[in-house]
């Protein structure tokens, strides 16, 4: 890997400047406010306006079809992350497009595509159900044909976005008798066919998603995905990428652990605590002085630091384990008023490590949970095989 830092050129430094000077106008601290009092991540005016400035276009084209080059790219990424653009709902719906695009026939495609980049559609994710969401393959929402369209019944879990979505990426079962990877059909779905009702639901950390129930929803064969019964297909690929087990590019222009976007408000956190204990106070003391709170802190910034170098899958858990255990000792450094959270009097770090704290649990559960990468690690990649969760056998007396 290239660790050397990226010269840009004129033209890409001229880029640079365009962007942030564009996102700093155009997510302002109302934006930021009303996303903290929604939870929703996601804010349509903002949303809208990247759509009409051709910003969503070009992040979400390949580069051979008029999307940026793998520098703007990156650029583009990180100033959005600078600027604290909600990023839910456009992530799912760029992860979505790749997948519609490619398995989407010319009608739905022209249906969708210029609503996706002009910013009115937006797409959600419908796989979770209320009886278990890790072994998504395990789906129990039925799609049945019905002459040229289908009939959809079931429920699912955290449909993040659905109530600021047009349609939604659901994986239905369609062959209830044939092995679980073989009943599986993708659909993209109008939301707002009669039959949908969503209702919301609040996290800890104060995020918005939803629960989602079809009753006898009609939906037309147009909008089917691939193939009948060949859902897997479909979905491997967006979930791959939400697992992070994807190849990284030979170029460095990507973040080392994917979740880097949640895992930056560690960084945040870790710098506003790292400024407090190192400010003196009236009688000149910090508490940086106190061998307990520098131990505490450094050891906080090195996992932290460690769990941004590492790698994909492997990144993603050091992520989400590390926003766990070291946000308590952030506030334990910060004292009683870190438990005060953000856009509060008297919060110590403006609840930034309070935050993570709430935070990190979700970080540790979406797109799978830690336990399941861990296994998936173990499987896949350290090849120590299948885990056997059946009682061992008894010893022969
Ligand atoms: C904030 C939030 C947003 C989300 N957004 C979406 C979304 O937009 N769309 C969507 O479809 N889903 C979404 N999800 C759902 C998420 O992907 C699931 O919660 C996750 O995959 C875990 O599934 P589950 O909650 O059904 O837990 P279960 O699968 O029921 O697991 C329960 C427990 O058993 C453990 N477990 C399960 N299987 C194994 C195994 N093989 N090995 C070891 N331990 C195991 C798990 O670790 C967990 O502790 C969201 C979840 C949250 C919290």
């Amino acid at each position: 890997m290239d660790f050397s830092r990226v010269e840009l050129s004129d033209d890409d430094q001229r880029f640079l400047e365009e962007s942030r000077a564009f996102l700093s106008d155009l997510v302002t601290e109302d934006v930021l406010r009303r996303d903290r009092e929604t939870g929703d991540n996601f804010d349509e005016g903002v949303h809208l306006a990247l759509g009409a400035a051709g910003y969503l276009e070009r992040e979400w084209r390949p580069e051979s079809d008029g999307g940026f080059n793998r520098v703007r790219r990156r650029i583009w990424e990180l100033e959005k992350r600078r600027a604290h653009v909600p990023w839910v709902t456009s992530g799912t719906t760029a992860m979505i497009a790749r997948s519609v695009e490619k398995f989407g026939s010319p009608e739905l495609k022209a249906e969708v595509m210029p609503k996706v980049y002009s910013g009115h559609v937006r797409l959600c994710l419908g796989y979770t159900e209320p009886e278990g969401g890790s072994d998504v393959a395990t789906c129990k929402t039925r799609a049945v044909r019905d002459g040229d369209s289908w009939v959809i019944n079931g429920s699912k879990m955290f449909t993040t976005g659905a109530h600021n979505c047009q349609y939604v990426f659901l994986i239905t079962n369609t062959d209830p008798d044939a092995p679980k990877h073989k009943s599986l059909t993708m659909f993209l779905v109008p939301l707002d066919s009669p039959g949908i009702e969503i209702q919301g639901i609040r996290t800890i950390d104060g995020d918005r998603t939803n629960i989602v129930y079809y009753s006898d929803v009609r939906v037309d064969d147009k909008y089917r995905l691939g193939g009948v019964n060949d859902g897997w297909t479909v979905v491997r690929e967006p979930l791959n990428a939400e697992h992070g087990a994807v190849e990284a590019a030979v170029d460095g222009l990507q973040d080392v652990a994917i979740m880097m976007h949640q895992a930056l408000f560690m960084a945040d956190a870790a710098d506003k605590a790292a400024a407090k204990v190192t400010q003196a106070d009236p009688n000149g003391r910090r508490l940086i002085d106190d061998g307990a709170v520098a131990y505490r802190l450094g050891r906080s910034v090195a996992r932290m630091e460690a769990s941004f170098s590492t790698p994909n899958i492997f990144g993603r858990v050091a992520l989400a384990q590390t926003m766990r255990d070291i946000s308590p000792d952030l506030m334990d450094l910060l004292g009683t008023a870190s438990s005060l959270p953000l856009g509060t009097d008297g919060a110590a770090d403006d609840g930034a490590a309070e935050y993570v704290f709430r935070f990190a649990p979700l970080v540790g559960i979406y797109g799978g949970t830690l336990e399941v990468f861990r296994n998936m690690i173990a499987q896949y990649v350290l090849g120590l095989g299948k885990p056997a969760y059946a009682a061992p056998a008894k010893k022969a007396s």
